[in-house]
């Protein structure tokens, strides 16, 4: 790929739309271009690595996304909910064990009123005022959105999955709309949410150039987090036949992402690890530096089934972060005990 691109995307943090497509269609994801984010990265977080003890706490989900194995039409997802005691009791393990944000993750349930979900948040930060809580699940009001972050939620991740609207059609039923999951992430940012966006790299019938529209949706939203991983099929899903997307392409973005957003928090996912063995090792070493071990109780860890594969479901809380402790090292750097907050300019 040609230096003076990357050196133009190091230098500048952009690029035409024809030349990211150049990087996308034709780039290398290891070499010039992982060495230039990967100096990115050590510029504004140095070697740390933060840790998000990741909590599924229902696969209730009303939704129906074609991509998804806890939508609603799978009948064979055999479904669940954590109680709030539950849940307390994945944060008191993990906060044990260094970790200092909790993502309470989920399927849109209806069954977690803004009651009951606002409960929940307060009670984690009354026990643990030295964490974050982060919120994933889907889209609320609003309304909804304001009475959590008054309970004391303090982030949201929510993906934008494809910015291009007709791509969007195409993952989802109609009844979900690409505009309303655009306008929730704008409320969440008004609401003072630090604010966790992404898409999934391969999905089905996604182009190079829905790519750079995510990457400019992503300008147009500047958020805290940016989240991508490889789309991966599941067998009981409309998308069951469709190839996985890869690590190197998701590799090359997490590159990209980084030096179009160098303060940027970019999770070396899960599915990262699912589709390479040693996927989010390298996910770090290309720009990523957050990981997100599951805090969940091992019983229900199978059950959270988004796509087949995944891994990371049958060991303890402790022997994922000890695991992980160790594949972060083997790649240079280290998991800090750290809320983990995005690091603004100003603050450098
Ligand atoms: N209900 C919440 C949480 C969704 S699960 C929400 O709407 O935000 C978190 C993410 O998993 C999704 O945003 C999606 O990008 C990803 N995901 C879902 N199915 C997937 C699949 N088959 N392969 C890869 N990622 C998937």
């Amino acid at each position: 790929m040609a230096r003076d691109l990357i050196e133009k995307l190091s230098l500048t943090g952009d690029l035409s739309d024809g030349e990211l497509r150049e990087i996308i269609e034709n780039g290398s994801y290891d070499g010039d271009l992982r060495l230039a984010a990967d100096g990115k990265r050590r510029e504004v977080y140095g070697d740390e690595v933060f840790i998000r003890g990741l909590i599924e706490f229902t696969n209730f989900c009303k939704n129906d996304c074609f991509y998804c194995g806890i939508r609603r039409s799978n009948g064979r997802a055999v479904r669940y909910r954590l109680t709030g005691d539950e849940i307390l009791a994945c944060c008191r393990e993990g906060h044990g064990l260094g970790f200092r944000t909790f993502v309470l993750q989920g399927g849109e349930d209806p069954y977690f009123t803004d009651e009951l979900l606002c409960a929940v948040v307060a009670g984690i930060k009354e026990e643990f005022p030295d964490c974050a809580v982060t919120l994933s699940v889907g889209e609320r009001s609003r309304d909804s959105y304001r009475r959590l972050r008054d309970a004391g939620a303090d982030r949201y991740l929510l993906r934008h999955e494809t910015a291009d609207p007709a791509h969007y059609g195409k993952l989802h039923p109609a009844s979900l709309s690409p505009d309303n999951r655009k306008k929730c992430l704008f409320d969440l940012k008004s609401l003072g949410y630090q604010v966790g966006s992404g898409f999934m790299v391969g999905s089905p019938y996604q182009t190079p150039e829905n790519i750079v529209a995510d990457l400019r949706f992503l300008q147009e939203l500047d958020p805290d987090m940016i989240g991508i991983g490889p789309f991966i099929s599941h067998a009981d899903t409309p998308f069951a036949g469709f190839a996985n997307g890869t690590a190197a392409m998701t590799l090359k973005l997490i590159s990209v992402l980084r030096l179009m957003f160098p303060r940027a928090l970019i999770p070396a996912t899960t599915a990262l690890g699912t589709v390479d063995p040693r996927g989010r090792e390298k996910g770090l070493a290309a720009g990523a530096n957050v990981v997100m071990p599951n805090l969940s109780p091992v019983r229900v860890r199978k059950l959270y089934e988004l796509y087949d594969n995944k891994i990371c479901t049958g060991e303890e809380s402790a022997q994922c972060v000890a695991c992980l402790r160790t594949r972060v090292e083997s790649v240079g750097y280290r998991i800090v005990t750290d809320r983990g907050d995005v690091r603004r300019a100003t603050q450098l």
